[in-house]
């Protein structure tokens, strides 16, 4: 048995208002006259209050505004890096991704390429980056992925969507001011919310469970229920933190069944992570049967209508299309049947799990 041995976040500032903290903590990495910071900025944020909250440095620093209405690619992750390489020829001494969980993996992506040649498609796959990364700050404005903990940046490239998973890919610091979060529509606030709640039931759920990922899952799991079964007050940094969490559940765990199917929906389909998660759940009765009565309860109470129908007639291809990315995610299967998962993940299984979708 070898033990997973990982790196974590090593500088984080939690709290209600701590944004503002952001220029100090670029001061200390500032050396030199012309040292520049480039920002990489969810474009939904361009044009509100936060615009004029950046301590952007005009005179030296990038600030790149992203488009996130499709998942990230390694074409745009190259295009970025090429930007701030047009830029100057130095490198920045930190690149600052603020947004949800697309531009927190699109910084740190770009960060990696800074020092990594031969663009990011070539690295799609574990512990393939050989160099360490520009310095790279996470600061969410929504919550529920767990991007921020993570060690992975998820890329939709030429074959396949597989993140940059690497020690290098983590943050070096994160900053969860839940202010941020305030202005979230109730939809994708719901989605990206229950990613964390997933994570957490397939972590609890799994084979690779241990007390370190059921320590985190558990505290993350009731954040969750104080959110959006409770309406707590504090709702934000609840969910702030339980997104944290759930992070590093599946940090030393894994995810299951759900982020399988929802991984077929996504490349073939195009839904985004957050409602993938969510269309796939809703059909796994027979994976989470404990949960699902508290799941429905959650879509009713915040008014969620999923798609329906959407795979029952389509094309017999498209479904074997999806069929064969979801038994492609091995980790995620061994995770929920163990060693033997070869046996159950069969087609005909797979096959009758899309239809119901
Ligand atoms: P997102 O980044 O895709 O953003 C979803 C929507 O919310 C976008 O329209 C965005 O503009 C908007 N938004 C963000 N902040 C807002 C705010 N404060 N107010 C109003 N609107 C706001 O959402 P997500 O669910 O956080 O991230 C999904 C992405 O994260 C996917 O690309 C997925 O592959 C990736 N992901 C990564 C990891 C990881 O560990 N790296 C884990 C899970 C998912
Ligand atoms: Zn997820």
């Amino acid at each position: 048995m070898k033990f997973k041995n990982f790196q974590v976040v090593p500088k984080m500032i939690f709290g209600r208002g701590s944004f503002a903290q952001l220029d100090e903590v670029l001061a200390a990495e500032r050396k030199h006259a012309d040292d520049f910071v480039v920002f990489v900025v969810d474009n939904v944020h361009q044009g509100k209050p936060l615009e004029s909250r950046l301590p952007v440095k005009k005179a030296q620093d990038i600030l790149l505004w992203v488009d996130v209405t499709d998942e990230p690619t390694t074409v745009q992750v190259d295009g970025l890096t090429e930007q701030v390489q047009q830029f100057s020829h130095k490198l920045p001494v930190s690149v600052v991704g603020i947004g949800g969980g697309a531009t927190m993996d699109l910084a740190k992506a770009v960060s990696l390429m800074l020092t990594n040649e031969g663009g990011s498609a070539k690295y799609q796959g574990w512990d393939l980056i050989k160099n360490p990364a520009v310095h790279h700050i996470g600061i969410p404005t929504i919550s529920g992925t767990g991007a921020e903990a993570s060690r992975t940046a998820v890329l939709c490239g030429p074959e396949r969507k597989l993140g940059l998973n690497s020690d290098y890919t983590v943050f070096n610091q994160i900053i969860m001011d839940s202010e941020l979060i305030a202005g979230v529509p109730t939809d994708q606030w719901f989605y990206t919310g229950m990613d964390c709640w997933i994570h957490c039931v397939e972590s609890l759920e799994g084979t690779f469970l241990n007390e370190f990922s059921r320590a985190y899952a558990e505290k993350s799991l009731e954040l969750c229920r104080e959110v959006f079964i409770e309406n707590d007050p504090n709702k934000d940094d609840k969910l702030m933190m339980a997104s944290f969490m759930g992070g590093m559940s599946i940090a030393y765990s894994q995810v299951g069944a759900c982020h399988a199917v929802s991984y077929g929906l996504a490349y073939v389909l195009g839904y985004h992570h957050g409602i993938g998660n969510c269309i796939a759940f809703n059909v796994l009765d027979e994976f989470y049967p404990e949960y699902m009565d508290e799941f429905r309860g959650m879509m009713k109470q915040h008014n969620i209508q999923l798609p329906q129908n959407i795979c029952k007639d389509l094309p017999d291809e498209t479904i074997a299309a999806m069929v064969k990315v979801t038994k492609s995610m091995g980790p995620l299967w061994a995770n929920v049947y163990g060693d033997s998962w070869q046996e159950k993940v069969t087609d005909e299984m797979l096959t009758k799990l899309f239809r119901r979708i």
